[in-house]
Parts: structure tokens; sequence; C-alpha cells
């Protein structure tokens, strides 16, 4: 037996997650600011709520996929929560602090809720090996899993705080958006010179994975507060992305990302970490968020200059 089942957003992920919910036989509501969005839903059994008042009241569990909790927040808000009392799922990234001040709010209005996050692309929503972490109470966790279990079988309740949830999102994606900004920018560097992007592309897959391979020993060295220079050093990778700067500059492309990322670098240098393994950006940007501040952090460095 499925449960009627509320979806209040239909981006990519929204629609795919009621796409999903739909297929697995679910009582599918939705509802999307702009309504245009519902109507191949509705085409696949979805019943389209003239507003998210409706939409909620038309089910025990509510999840939401819209740009951020501020979104969130004011869809719910607007559809007077305190009446109906649903289940919140809240599949929205956000920061951390927002995500614990949004399930207080929900919770004042006597509703359940869980603060969750699909690690997994929309087109891959439903699919074995779909992988969703909520956080929240066990019993709104229990509740919603035969639902959630649709949409990602991979299913896990790690932990009551959404707000770690959340920070375990950011990271993800920081590292995911990071690593994207950098192929780009080696996509545009190689074309520049003439490079054919699809040729770098075996090049460029292989220094990912070996950056995954340094990313472990990264974590590693983290946790024991020691950054050896062994295999490589600071003061080598700071030369490299003068490197990268000086070519970028060459070619008249942008310099934000060899900018900021030979900055960071730099400042490990200043701070007499020469010899370091680059795992001691890890402590290098932990010191700029608590000490010095964004201003510092974020002070422009000509590499090129020293
Ligand atoms: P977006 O992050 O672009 O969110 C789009 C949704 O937010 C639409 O329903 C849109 O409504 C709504 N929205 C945006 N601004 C407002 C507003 N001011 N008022 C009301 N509604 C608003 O698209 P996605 O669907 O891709 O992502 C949804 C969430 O899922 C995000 O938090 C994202 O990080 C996360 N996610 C997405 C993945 C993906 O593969 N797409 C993968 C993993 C997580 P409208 O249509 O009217 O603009």
């Amino acid at each position: 037996m499925t449960s009627p089942v509320t979806v209040l957003g239909l981006g990519p992920m929204g629609q795919a997650i009621a796409r999903t919910l739909l297929a697995a036989g679910h009582d599918v509501t939705v509802w999307n600011r702009t309504p245009e969005k519902g109507v191949q839903l509705a085409e696949l059994g979805a019943r389209v709520a003239p507003s998210s008042a409706a939409a909620i009241r038309r089910s025990g569990i509510v999840l939401v996929s819209v740009r951020g909790n501020d979104v969130a927040r004011d869809i719910l808000e607007r559809a007077d929560l305190a009446d109906a009392r649903p289940l919140i799922v809240n599949l929205s990234s956000d920061t951390p602090a927002s995500a614990r001040r949004l399930a207080a709010w929900t919770a004042s209005q006597g509703s359940g809720y869980l603060g969750g996050t699909m690690l997994t692309p929309s087109v891959l929503v439903g699919r074995p090996g779909s992988t969703a972490v909520v956080g929240g109470d066990r019993d709104a966790y229990e509740a919603a899993r035969p639902t959630l279990e649709v949409i990602a079988p991979e299913l896990t309740l790690a932990g009551d705080d959404p707000g770690a949830v959340a920070a375990l999102d950011l990271a993800i994606l920081d590292a995911f958006w990071t690593t994207v900004a950098g192929w780009s920018h080696a996509v545009a560097l190689g074309r520049a010179e003439g490079l054919d992007p699809i040729a770098l592309t075996d090049r460029l897959t292989a220094i990912v994975h070996l950056a995954a391979q340094v990313g472990a020993g990264i974590s590693r060295d983290a946790e024991a507060g020691e950054y050896p220079g062994d295999v490589s050093t600071i003061a080598s990778a700071r030369t490299s992305l003068a490197h990268i700067l000086g070519a970028s500059r060459d070619s008249s492309i942008d310099t934000a990302l060899p900018t900021a990322i030979g900055g960071l670098f730099q400042r490990a240098v200043d701070e007499g970490h020469q010899a370091d393994g680059p795992s001691r950006l890890v402590a290098t940007i932990e010191q700029a968020s608590t000490d010095a501040g964004p201003a510092e952090s974020s002070r422009p460095v000509d590499l090129l200059a020293r």
C-alpha cells in the first residue's frame, strides 16, 4: 500500500522525484511556482494543486525540492503548515545554519521534519544505487522511509541534526564544483594554446582520479595534524599555480581560479610551510575562516611578482 505524497518544487530534481513516485504507483500531488512544469506530470497521473496550501493538505508526507531553504520556508509559510501538520522532508540544499532554522520553525508549526540531501543527479533518481541522506527524528524517518526508498534505495538516517546533513551536502558540492571549475579552466587553457579538448579528456580524467587518491591522504593528514611533504610540497605547487596564472594571462583567459588557489599556496609559503605537503592547505583554509576573516582570506596575491 503506497502513501499519498506531495512534491513541492518541480525543477529537474522535483520532477524526477515526482515521476519516480508515480511510476511506483503513489498518489502524487505536485505544486510549483511556475505551474507549466506540472503539465507532463499531470499526463502521467499527478494531481496538480493550485496552491502549496492545497498541495500540502492532500498528503501526510510532503517532499520539498527547491532552490534553498529561504525559498522552502517562504513556500511553507504561505501554505499554513499549522493547519495540516504534515511530515515535511526538505531535500533542498543550503547552509547548515539555515537547515537548523527551518527545522526549528517547522517544529514550532507542529509538523514533523526531516532535512536531507539527494546525493544523486536527477537523471538517476530511483535507480539502484541512488543515494539520499537525511537527518531528524527516528519516528519521522521510519514514517517517511518507504516513500523515500522509492526515490533513493540507498537511504541513510545520519543522526538527528539536519544541519549536519546540510554540511555533508555542502562538503560534497564544494569538492564537486571546484573540480568542475578546475576542469573548465584546464579546457580553456588548453584550447587557448590549440589543444583539442576532446583529446585532453583522458588525461584530465586520470589526474582527477589521482586527485581523489591524494584527497584520501589529505583527510588522514588533517586528522593527524601533520602535513608531510615527502611526495610533493607547498612550494612546488605554488610555482605550478604561478605558471598556470602566467599562461592564463598570456592567453587572455580568466585568471580568477589560479589567482585564488595560488593565493592559498602563497599564504602557506608566507607562513613558513613551504616544505609541507599540499594537505597543509586544510590548516591554511581553517585559519582563514577563524582568525583572518574573509577580507584577509580573499586578499589578491600576485604570484607572478615573486
Ligand atoms: P533548482 O535548484 O534550480 O530549483 C528549482 C526549483 O526551485 C523550481 O521548483 C523553482 O520554481 C523553485 N524556485 C526557485 N526560486 C524560487 C522562488 N523564489 N520561489 C518559489 N520557487 C522557487 O533545481 P533542481 O531541481 O535541480 O534542485 C532542487 C534541489 O535539489 C536543490 O537544492 C539542488 O541543490 C538539489 N539537488 C539537485 C540535483 C540535480 O541533479 N538537479 C542533484 C542533487 C541535489 P520555478 O520552476 O517556478 O522556477
